[in-house]
């Protein structure tokens, strides 16, 4: 940092994004991208000429041929949806604009919660997951705050009932409740359809996991009109054109496949299934999923020493600095294949200490 930078920035810790390596191949298990490719007319959407002829001109501010195609998937109106530069963009604004009374959220959850928090000079409070990462819904229960929920959790893969989220937009109104579906197609229950009822909920999904789109950067919310028109005011101060032509083209047409992406899903959950199974077997403890990674440590290695072992092997899971949680490795569900290499790497891991 320099002495140019604006002085409520000094002290700003910076998010780490996962490792996106430029040293060759790696199978990559670290930053929950999908193992499968976009769908066939996603990527016709993408590699169509006129699509690049449009380049010249400003994308539509308002995406409304996006907004319609998820207003049809999510049976709600255009004016319930909103989409942005990726999820994170959506939990940046929202951090922006509804936090003013302070915000909840679980100590152990997504790393960006307290950066947006700091960014925007706001007050939050990391609430202490229970004993096996269970959140107390108690604890958050009309507090008078904003609270932010993964959900599923990351990075422990665990979600929460809708009885609980319609518990916390009726025990406090006048707060928003965030909802961060980022995981929801590998078998959790959405809270969409509780947008119809509750105008403090904004529920937050992303085409990054389940659609094989992250690096197009889309994301988008379901609320109520009042929550929507919020949002596209700080969109409209900041950037209008946050959805370009291309990743808008991109998100309409994995729309318009959505049995692809479905089965896409039920593989990965399969694959979740057996691999939890495998990784037992091996003498880990498995958090269970129900997002498109797990969660696991093993009494018989440091959770740091095992992540730099299989980075050795050209394997990359996600390691967290976090003390509360350094004997535990995210390992995002890949192919079968790929899972097959992870449990051949690890009994040569485990094998080699044994020995030692
Ligand atoms: C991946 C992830 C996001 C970010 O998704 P983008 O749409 O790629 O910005 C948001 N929340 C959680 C919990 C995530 O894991």
């Amino acid at each position: 940092m320099s002495r140019f930078l604006n002085s409520i920035y000094q002290t700003l810790d910076a998010y780490t994004p996962g490792e996106q390596p430029k040293d060759g191949a790696y199978i990559k298990l670290n930053t929950n991208e999908s193992p499968y490719p976009a769908g066939p007319a996603t990527v016709k959407a993408v590699t169509d000429a006129r699509q690049a002829a449009r380049l010249r001109l400003y994308c539509d501010p308002d995406a409304v041929a996006l907004k319609d195609a998820l207003a049809e998937r999510y049976g709600v109106k255009r004016s319930n949806v909103f989409v942005s530069n990726g999820s994170d963009d959506i939990l940046n604004f929202s951090f922006m604009a509804f936090a003013q009374d302070g915000v909840l959220f679980p100590e152990i959850t997504y790393g960006f919660y307290p950066v947006f928090g700091d960014l925007h000079g706001v007050e939050y409070t990391r609430v202490p997951l229970k004993e096996g990462f269970f959140v107390d819904p108690e604890d958050y229960k009309g507090k008078g705050k904003m609270i932010v929920l993964a959900n599923p959790n990351a990075p422990t893969g665990r979600a929460l009932g809708l009885d609980v989220i319609a518990e916390f937009c009726e025990s406090d109104p006048d707060h928003v409740i965030l909802i961060d579906e980022a995981y929801i197609d590998f078998g959790g229950i959405s809270a969409v359809p509780l947008t119809a009822k509750y105008e403090n909920l904004l529920v937050v999904q992303t085409f990054s996991k389940s659609r094989s789109l992250a690096g197009a950067r889309l994301g988008y919310a379901i609320a109520s009109e009042t929550l929507i028109n919020d949002l596209e005011r700080i969109k409209y101060s900041t950037n209008p054109y946050n959805v370009n032509t291309v990743s808008a083209a991109a998100g309409t047409a994995a729309l318009s496949e959505p049995e692809y992406y479905r089965e896409n899903c039920r593989k990965i959950m399969e694959t979740r299934e057996y691999s939890a199974g495998r990784l037992k077997e091996l003498g880990f403890e498995v958090i269970p999923s129900v997002a498109n990674f797990l969660f696991v440590s093993n009494p018989k290695i440091d959770g740091k020493e095992f992540y730099l072992e299989l980075k050795e092997r050209r394997i990359l899971i996600r390691h967290f600095d976090n003390p509360a949680i350094t004997q535990y490795n995210r390992i995002t569900v890949g192919t079968r294949e790929e899972m097959d290499q992870l449990f051949a790497a690890i009994r040569d891991i485990l094998d080699r200490k044994e020995e030692k």
